[in-house]
């Protein structure tokens, strides 16, 4: 079984506490089944691991007790992690533009999931094709919150009318995903091939 660090389940928290009523977080963990919400409380820890199911049962949870079962908001918490990681810990990255930032993602990978792996390949200005592999394999949820991240991460560089779109969906038995990234670059800053 694959796990994700505590920061991931910790920005969903910090998610939950601002966008939605104080007692949010308290239903979507009496939603969960008596083992999970025990892995979430009295608190999560950002540096210890936490099983991948668990992150995407919690997903769900969130969607269906705070948004009426609309998948919708995971791309909504993909777009908010962005904006919480790129105005704090990795903030001094935005000035590298979309591009850097992007390949950089490959490495943050790792330091978030314990296995599968994240490649990113550069098409051209304005466009790279982001290839994930998650063990066992995505799911639905998961892919949401990375259209909503990735999208973010590009428009917090500058790029415009960002387009991020999935070509294959391990969630549908690909072997891997593949999201297509297209934006107008503003800035000209490009890192060295
Ligand atoms: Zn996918």
């Amino acid at each position: 079984m694959s796990h994700v660090k505590g920061s991931n389940l910790l920005n969903r928290h910090a998610f939950v506490k601002e966008k939605f009523d104080p007692d949010a977080w308290d239903r979507v963990l009496a939603s969960l089944a008596d083992n999970d919400a025990r892995l979430l409380s009295p608190r999560i820890l950002a540096s210890s691991w936490y099983p991948f199911d668990l992150y995407n049962r919690l997903d769900l949870a969130m969607c269906q007790v705070l948004a009426g079962g609309d998948l919708e908001l995971c791309r909504t918490l993909g777009v908010d992690s962005a904006r919480r990681a790129l105005s704090g810990t990795y903030r001094l990255y935005l000035k590298d533009g979309a591009e850097a930032i992007l390949r950089r993602l490959a490495v943050l990978h790792r330091s978030f999931y314990d296995s599968g792996s994240l490649d990113v390949t550069y098409l051209g200005p304005g466009q790279c094709a982001i290839r994930t592999v998650y063990v066992p394999r995505s799911t639905l949820t998961n892919c949401l919150v990375a259209e909503g991240f990735y999208r973010t991460v590009v428009e917090m560089c500058g790029g415009l009318e960002v387009q991020v779109s999935e070509g294959n969906c391990s969630a549908h038995g690909a072997r891997f995903c593949l999201f297509n990234v297209r934006w107008e670059d503003t800035v000209t800053t490009h890192p060295p091939a």
